[in-house]
């Protein structure tokens, strides 16, 4: 267990797991443009619980929001200093009613990635897929992390509502 101390020790962990990874083979960033870096001034990343400890915010505009803080950024970055929410992207560790984590397609990245919105097509790196849900098991053994997953979970569970084939397919895959 971290005590409060020991949030940046907790997430450069919890980054380690996923570093060296991507979510295909080889750079999707030349399937899309890197469209995932390309959003409006006015979005960013939600950084989760404490974070902010971890990085180099002077990086990044930080602002607070309802849900958490948020990363933004002016589309470049030092990758060893991006937010997890970038690390795992377009993918989420799903914390399910049974209490298991499983990974998810991130629906709220449908508008902008390819991995997303054609999944038969573009078949994603089994071991980013097992990193993320690695992370996912890391990071809810915090209570703060786990109700922010449980949180975003919920939120994926409704925005699924309206794409339940992508969303449960990748699910089940990794039970
Ligand atoms: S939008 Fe998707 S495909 Fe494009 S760089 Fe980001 S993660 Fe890769
Ligand atoms: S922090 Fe880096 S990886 Fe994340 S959106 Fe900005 S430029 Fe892209």
């Amino acid at each position: 267990m971290y005590s409060n101390t020991d949030f940046r020790a907790f997430y450069r962990r919890v980054y380690g797991i996923i570093d060296g990874l991507t979510p295909v083979p080889g750079d999707c960033g030349r399937l899309c443009d890197k469209a995932c870096c390309k959003g409006p001034d006015s979005k960013g990343m939600l950084l989760f619980p404490n974070e902010e400890s971890a990085l180099d915010i002077s990086q990044f505009n930080i602002i607070k929001s309802p849900k958490g803080l948020v990363a933004v950024c002016n589309g470049t970055c030092e990758r060893h200093n991006r937010p997890l929410a970038c690390r795992m992207f377009p993918f989420f560790p799903r914390l399910f009613d049974d209490g298991k984590i499983r990974v998810v397609y991130d629906m709220r990245a449908m508008s902008i990635c390819p991995i997303v919105a054609y999944p038969e097509t573009i078949k994603p790196d089994r071991r980013f897929l097992r990193a993320v849900r690695h992370a996912g098991r890391v990071l809810v053994s915090l209570p703060d992390c786990r109700k922010f997953i449980k949180a975003v979970s919920d939120e994926l569970v409704l925005l699924n509502k309206f794409e339940p084939m992508k969303f449960e397919g990748i699910a089940a895959r990794f039970r």
